[in-house]
């Protein structure tokens, strides 16, 4: 890398891109600077924008909602599933005909979250997608590496987004994030609002875009990393079932459903005494954490879409009683 010299989209990016189509099982990869830059140029090549309303789930990280309301679209927020902490597909439907039935909004999006590595209910979730007729777009910021009976997260709905954050189950050492699709005009689109909205070429401007490249060390650093990930993927499995055992009898631990495979970003489990708990943990040098503390309904920044306490209440018991443990490819 440092003799050609092309620091940023030189080379191996595009041999990363190569690598995680192949891995992933899709015909298009478009790297990028990061998760929420991912998520952001999906909506942007979705057209998605002022009126539209977008459903995601009200327990995840900041940025599946934040990237909705940056686009001048409306986040609408969903409870999540009791077990695997997922979207709820049942408060889904409900926010949907609730949309449709007060007519403000036009429904368009559905953001789905492979919350802490396991794929959400895609199942369902491509089904609903298409009885309302809305893009359905996945977050597998931490789902990278796990998969549905064979097919890996990444190519669910009309477009997949991942992040390569040091601490999500492929990082890099810096920020790094990737678009997934299969679908042609899309792939062109993101390719095109990764580089300023070019053309034919970044001086020829045909759409206003961000300046969201992914830098070409960390492609190198990827693509080492990929041929490890498998084996600590499997060494993350080995780990979280060792945990199970052990704790199983002490918290309510994680639900993997027949045919899931998860790809362990966080180790969670749900405890109604978590803050004695965690200081147990602390007194041994055990690091443990919370995701998420604050529901995206109850944040200050959303707070004008007028959420009140109680709307989600199992979203909301999870981030009261969840929190993580150590987990990776070397525990
Ligand atoms: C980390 C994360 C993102 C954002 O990724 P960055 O690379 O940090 O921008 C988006 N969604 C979810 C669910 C995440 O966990």
């Amino acid at each position: 890398m440092l003799n050609h010299g092309h620091y940023i989209m030189g080379p191996e990016v595009k041999e990363l891109e190569d690598a995680l189509a192949k891995y992933v099982g899709v015909k298009h990869v478009v790297s990028c600077a990061n998760g929420t830059d991912a998520l952001q140029l999906a909506l942007m090549a979705l057209d998605i924008g002022e009126g539209d309303a977008i459903f995601c789930p009200t327990f995840t990280f900041f940025a599946t909602a934040e990237v909705v309301a940056y686009a001048n679209a409306t986040p609408v927020f969903v409870d999540s599933d009791e077990r695997t902490f997922n979207i709820c597909v049942g408060s889904l439907e409900k926010q949907i005909l609730k949309v449709i039935e007060e007519g403000k909004l036009v429904p368009k999006a559905i953001i789905s979250v492979d919350l802490f590595g396991l794929p959400a209910n895609y199942i369902e979730l491509e089904a609903l997608a298409e009885k309302y007729n809305l893009k359905l777009i996945e977050d597998a910021a931490q789902g990278f590496g796990g998969s549905i009976n064979g097919k890996k997260a990444g190519s669910f709905g009309d477009i997949a987004t991942t992040s390569f954050f040091p601490a999500k189950p492929l990082g890099c050492y810096g920020d790094g994030g990737a678009i997934f699709t299969n679908d042609d005009k899309l792939a062109e689109l993101v390719r095109s609002y990764r580089v300023h909205g070019k053309g034919t070429d970044k001086y020829d401007n045909i759409r206003i875009g961000l300046n969201s490249r992914l830098d070409t060390i960390q492609a190198a650093i990827l693509l080492e990393k990929l041929a490890e990930f498998p084996t600590e993927l499997e060494n993350r499995n080995i780990a979280a079932e060792n945990y199970t055992k052990t704790l199983s009898e002490k918290y309510i631990t994680p639900f993997i459903p027949e045919g899931y495979y998860s790809s362990w970003a966080q180790y969670t489990v749900v405890c109604e005494d978590r803050d004695n708990e965690m200081q147990g943990y602390a007194e041994q040098g055990i690091p443990t954490m919370v995701y998420y503390r604050t529901c995206m309904h109850m944040q200050t920044a959303f707070k004008d879409l007028g959420y009140k306490e109680g709307d989600f209440p199992v979203a909301e018991k999870l981030s009261k009683q969840v929190f993580s443990l150590p987990m990776h490819g070397y525990l």
